[in-house]
């Protein structure tokens, strides 16, 4: 392929500023914590659905593969390019249409960041409840092909919940426009479906229909102790139950975790003293902050009267609530003794607690000095587990201790972070056969050529 021809014919879509030189896309780090550079032939930013048709029109016609880059914080290299490939960015696509209030929705380009749109609703009174670390980078059509999860989905759902409709452009260059924006359609097929957690392999998401929440008026947090899992499982009902439909975060600490972001280096002092078993943070929002606050003290105190909770600390102010959740987002602490390596599982509530103790255990075996850090969004049985055994060659052999039980308990490798080229060796825990054979036939059927993100998921 002749690369100045290919520069020509792409400069005349996107013109100068579209387009990116391989030796300056090696500038940019190519993920979340990994300095090493972009890697492509060339990074191409078009600023629109049409600029983005004209583009795969062409790799279409060259049969050249594309890898569609959004914010880059996603964590299972989902987003990597090699040296061949053509790297797609959605920079340049970061306005926001419109937002209308009556109807409570927004329509946007895929680039706009996930901050950046929950900010613009709010002077409207309205909110985009999707919550992440990673708000100020990651785009709301990254959040889209992943399907994020996030804080807040036990109660608003994950992203999938949230897309009402949905522009993509196909690997031929096609594009299909269903930028609905009703909440009941059930004419056909939903096909917004078919791209959303696809990972870039089925389609470049350029455009979409978003829905927003009024925004809550009043916040209340705290942080309880717990003896063990029973009391967090009953607790996490009772707070359900008690609070109504209220209830917008429920997460679990393990011990381990709490003492870790809770003693210095790190920034907060224990709300709580050290040496419980578990530790939730647990956050109710709603419509008037005086009477949310007394059921939610009410639902708290009814706990530590049943035995429920061992102890609380309920926060009494906007910087205290803040001060709690800071302590709950300080993962960057389990880095303190080398870079570890991070899983994102799902798995039945009622299997959690053996399945966590049963991993300590085989890990304890074969690295006795290893650390292991849970915590996790526990109201959607989603866990997070941080492991280090003091080497990255150590990875295969962790991620099957952690993987494998997960099969017969009909857990996920992936509760939301996809499977990109992380987890690809280990999707046929969490899918059967006819599953993958489904997945792979929707792949040929869009993408016959191979050319959109090839080689991940599976
Ligand atoms: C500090 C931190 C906290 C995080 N917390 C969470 C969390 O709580 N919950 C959670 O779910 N994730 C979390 N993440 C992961 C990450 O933020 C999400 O996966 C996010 O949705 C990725 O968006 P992005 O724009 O960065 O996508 P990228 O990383 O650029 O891409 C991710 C994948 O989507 C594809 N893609 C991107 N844009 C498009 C598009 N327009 N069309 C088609 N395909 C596209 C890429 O090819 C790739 O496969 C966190 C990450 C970090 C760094």
């Amino acid at each position: 392929m002749d690369l100045n021809l290919l520069r020509e014919r792409l400069l005349a879509i996107v013109g100068e500023a579209g387009i990116v030189c391989a030796a300056d896309a090696a500038q940019r780090p190519a993920g979340f914590m990994r300095p090493e550079g972009v890697q492509c032939l060339l990074l191409v930013r078009p600023a629109s659905t049409h600029e983005v048709a004209g583009v795969l029109r062409i790799c279409h016609e060259l049969r050249l593969p594309v890898v569609t880059q959004g914010g880059r914080t996603g964590l299972v290299h989902g987003a990597d390019a090699m040296p061949g490939h053509l790297v797609l960015s959605l920079e340049r696509m970061q306005q926001i249409e419109d937002i209308n209030p009556r109807q409570r929705v927004a329509r946007v380009q895929a680039g706009v960041t996930l901050q950046a749109l929950q900010e613009a609703v709010q002077p409207h009174g309205l909110a985009f409840p999707l919550d992440l670390g990673a708000r100020g980078s990651a785009t709301l059509g990254g959040n889209a092909a992943t399907n994020a999860g996030g804080n807040r989905v036990i109660r608003y759902g994950m992203m999938r919940d949230m897309v009402l409709g949905l522009e993509a452009v196909l690997a031929d260059g096609s594009v299909v426009s269903s930028l609905n924006q009703l909440i009941k359609n059930n004419a056909g097929y939903d096909l917004k479906q078919l791209f959303l957690g696809s990972e870039g392999t089925l389609g470049v998401i350029t455009r979409l229909v978003l829905r927003l929440r009024e925004l809550p008026a009043s916040q209340n947090v705290a942080l309880v102790a717990l003896r063990d899992f029973e009391s967090v499982s009953g607790l996490l009902k009772h707070m359900d139950r008690t609070l109504g439909g209220g209830l917008s975060a429920f997460e679990v600490m393990w011990r381990e975790f709490y003492e870790l972001v809770s003693t210095p280096p790190a920034a907060s002092a224990p709300p709580l003293p050290h040496g419980h078993a578990f530790y939730a943070l647990i956050e109710a929002q709603g419509a008037d902050q005086a009477p949310d606050n007394q059921r939610f003290v009410a639902a708290l105190e009814a706990a530590l009267e049943s035995g429920l909770v061992a102890d609380a600390a309920i926060a009494a102010s906007q910087r205290e609530c803040a001060a709690l959740w800071a302590l709950r987002d300080d993962v960057m602490q389990t880095a303190r003794h080398g870079w570890p390596l991070t899983f994102d599982i799902s798995l039945p509530l009622d299997a959690m607690q053996a399945y966590v103790q049963q991993l300590r255990a085989a890990l304890a075996q074969r690295w006795p000095a290893h650390h292991c850090w849970v915590f996790g969004h526990l109201g959607d049985g989603n866990l997070h587990l941080v492991i280090h055994t003091g080497s990255e060659a150590d990875r295969p052999a962790v991620e099957q201790l952690v993987y494998q039980p997960l099969a017969v308990l009909q857990g996920s490798i992936s509760a939301e972070h996809g499977i990109g080229l992380e987890k690809k060796p280990y999707l046929h825990l969490s899918r059967n056969p006819a599953e993958i054979a489904l997945m792979r036939a929707l792949k040929q059927t869009l993408d016959p050529l191979n050319l959109l993100n090839p080689g991940k998921i599976f």
